[in-house]
């Protein structure tokens, strides 16, 4: 399945960036008028009627602003600790806090059905959409249009566009309602247009699947996201705690049993002992000597929803701050920026392929199985292992590195 907003954060440089791109301009050319002609024939045989057709495109023309803000990577511009502590703020665990007590019954509800905890449903909302205050000012069928005709992950939004064709042609919410991201992510939870149709939920029983008004709609499709992605969420299990890892510990093992980390001597930072089953990955977000974290299969289910560690942990902290956890960690996260560069990022998974390593994503995300091919490169160059790129790595490996 794809990720759901795997896009917004990967960036795969516009290298595709063709004559359509160079000629993106606030007007309706010649190439914009073909793609519109050729999309109508793959609308056409999805069922979508000439009415609803033309309408959705009444005045539609490429906009360049979405594909300048293709180009802006929150996430990666800031140190990983510094967005952690920004995202789980005291301000959205409070209002995360209030909205818990208004909507109790109707989390209580979801919980049952779903077997997903309202914190990480509600830490996802406040992220998103800062509980539904935020409101989505870009046209959606102008901004799916325009990815789709610069081909940006060519046939992703091409196929999300007909998606939303069909959606405003079923009646869920209007043509000139049909307000999303930037990039076509809708309503309260944020949700693709096949992310609507595969998960959204009508909760509060009015016959509409509304993730845009109804709150119990909005909440109960987003723990069926949860409950269904990534192999689902598993009830019960933590997304990770921080750990304290021993001196002398081999860094090359990542991943065990609790049990075996527990034999190991890897301690949870707050104390409190392993869950009875299960297994993690020992996962360093910004590298030695940064604050080392065991994250769950849960984890996983968070970056399905938003590729990107950092947004996890952010997830995974406001989580558990609304649960009364601190929000810090006991080991302090480096104040610089440790992240690399996508197009470094992009290079290094390049360089992994050719070297033979089962790496087969170049879209600039690193996900856990990287992060062991990493720390084979860093074993061989006597780096400390724990499976963070860096500049230094990239040196060694010949990696040819941004200026
Ligand atoms: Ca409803």
């Amino acid at each position: 399945m794809i990720s759901r907003r795997t896009f917004a954060l990967s960036l795969p440089a516009l290298a595709l960036a063709t004559s359509a791109q160079a000629q993106i301009v606030h007007t309706r050319g010649l190439d914009f008028d073909q793609f519109v002609t050729e999309l109508w024939k793959d609308a056409q045989a999805k069922g979508i009627t000439r009415i609803t057709f033309a309408k959705a495109f009444a005045d539609v023309t490429p906009d360049a602003r979405v594909i300048a803000t293709t180009k802006k990577q929150p996430e990666y511009n800031k140190p990983a600790g510094a967005y952690v502590t920004s995202a789980a703020s005291v301000t959205n665990l409070k209002e995360g806090q209030k909205k818990e007590t208004q909507w109790r019954q109707t989390l209580d509800a979801i919980e049952k059905r779903f077997k997903v905890e309202r914190w990480v449903i509600l830490a996802i909302w406040g992220m998103e959409t800062s509980y539904g205050a935020l409101k989505d000012k870009w046209d959606g069928i102008r901004s799916l249009a325009t990815l789709a005709f610069v081909k940006y992950r060519d046939p992703y939004f091409r196929n999300e566009l007909l998606v939303a064709l069909r959606i405003i042609q079923d009646g869920h919410i209007a043509r000139e309602k049909f307000a999303t991201s930037w990039a076509g992510a809708m309503g309260q939870p944020q949700f693709m247009p096949s992310n609507f149709v595969e998960y959204a939920i009508d909760f509060d029983g009015d016959g509409k699947r509304d993730i845009w008004t109804s709150v119990p709609d909005v909440l109960a499709s987003m723990a069926n996201y949860f409950s269904r992605a990534a192999g689902g969420w598993k009830w019960g299990v933590p997304w990770g705690f921080e750990v304290s890892v021993p001196k002398e510990f081999d860094l090359m093992k990542s991943r065990a049993t609790f049990e075996e980390w527990a034999t190991l001597g890897v301690r949870r930072a707050d104390g409190k002992p392993y869950p009875a089953n299960g297994d993690g990955i020992l996962f360093f977000p910004a590298g030695l000597p940064g604050p080392a974290f065991i994250v769950t299969p849960n984890f996983e289910v968070i970056k399905d929803y938003n590729d990107s560690d950092v947004y996890a942990l952010a997830i995974g902290t406001l989580s558990d701050m609304m649960q009364g956890g601190s929000g810090t960690t006991k080991t302090p996260w480096p104040k610089e920026p440790t992240q690399l560069p996508r197009d470094d990022r992009i290079a290094l998974q390049k360089r992994l392929a050719e070297l033979g390593y089962d790496q087969t994503r170049f879209t600039a995300h690193i996900d856990f199985k990287m992060r062991d091919f990493v720390r084979a490169e860093q074993k061989k160059y006597g780096l400390v292992t724990d499976g963070q790129p860096n500049a230094a790595l990239l040196d060694k490996m010949g990696v040819k590195r941004q200026p």
